[in-house]
């Protein structure tokens, strides 16, 4: 199936390691342009060469998006270079664990600018430019919107309200033909991940014991499972699937709890 991606432009954040890696990885093997936005200097840099050795254009803007001038830099910067801008994968994200009872407003406010408002920022300053190319948004949340995880209250709200602005971006957007979705993903083995298993006990164990619970094939998705989903939306073979929340998790979200699938 060709995703006719070939020499588009495609602007993800958080593009240098764990899922954005992969989505940059997949871009750049369907023939696009991946722009990494990500502050990981020596991840980013080997990420480059990997991609230039085989035969890609890719670029790697490393900076943290903090807040809106940074954003709308990124997106002149990337203009400067290419001209054009065909998607926006909003990706970047940190499960911070600023709880209810430990937290603090001040923490809470922090949390949403790390987790939200880049999201918002990054898209519109792209949305003149994905206007002319009738380009793709999609935005990564996290099963976490939807079932809570506890003591995580900025990343939670951040990630909910990433699902209400992809169905309110693709109300505001049918009008020039972009579309907006979004990927959520469960349980994904990155170095986000490590670090969060890493704060249990015994982090094997919690790792085994999540594992089971994962209906299909007690496994972690894989990176490479969501960069799929993405690219297919990102490209012209999802030419009429906008507004939509699409779980990628081997069916953790929403299949029957009492399913024991390691012994049927
Ligand atoms: P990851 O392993 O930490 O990779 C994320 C990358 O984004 C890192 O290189 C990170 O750099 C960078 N980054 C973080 N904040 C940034 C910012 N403001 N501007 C630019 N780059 C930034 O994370 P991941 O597990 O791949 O997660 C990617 C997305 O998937 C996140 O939105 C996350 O919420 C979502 N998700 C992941 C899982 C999972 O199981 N892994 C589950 C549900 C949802 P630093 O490391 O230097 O901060």
């Amino acid at each position: 199936m060709d995703l006719n991606l070939k020499d588009k432009v495609f602007l993800i954040s958080g593009g240098a390691k764990g899922i954005g890696e992969a989505i940059t990885m997949t871009i750049a093997a369907e023939g696009g342009i991946p722009v990494i936005i990500d502050p990981s200097e020596t991840e980013g840099a080997n990420l480059l060469k990997k991609l230039e050795a085989s035969g890609g254009t890719a670029l790697h803007i490393c900076k943290r998006l903090t807040d809106s001038n940074t954003c709308k830099s990124v997106i002149n910067e990337s203009l400067s270079i290419f001209d054009r801008i065909d998607g926006v994968v909003n990706n970047a994200g940190v499960n911070d664990g600023v709880g209810l009872e430990d937290g603090s407003p001040e923490a809470f406010s922090q949390s949403i600018q790390k987790n939200l408002n880049h999201y918002y920022d990054l898209t519109h300053f792209a949305l003149p430019h994905l206007i002319k190319s009738k380009g793709s948004i999609v935005n990564i949340s996290s099963k976490t919107a939807l079932t809570g995880q506890g003591s995580t209250s900025g990343y939670a709200a951040a990630k909910g309200a990433q699902l209400a602005l992809t169905r309110e971006w693709a109300v505001e957007l049918l009008k020039y033909g972009i579309r907006v979705n979004a990927v959520i993903p469960a349980e994904v083995f990155t170095p986000l991940y490590q670090k969060w298993i890493n704060t249990y006990d015994n982090p094997e164990s919690k790792l085994k014991e999540i594992e089971s619970r994962i209906p299909l094939g007690n496994r972690m998705t894989t990176a490479q499972e969501i960069a799929d989903m993405v690219v297919f939306l990102l490209s012209a073979r999802a030419t009429h699937i906008t507004g939509q929340h699409l779980f990628v998790d081997g069916g953790y979200t929403h299949l029957d709890r009492a399913l024991n699938t390691l012994n049927p």
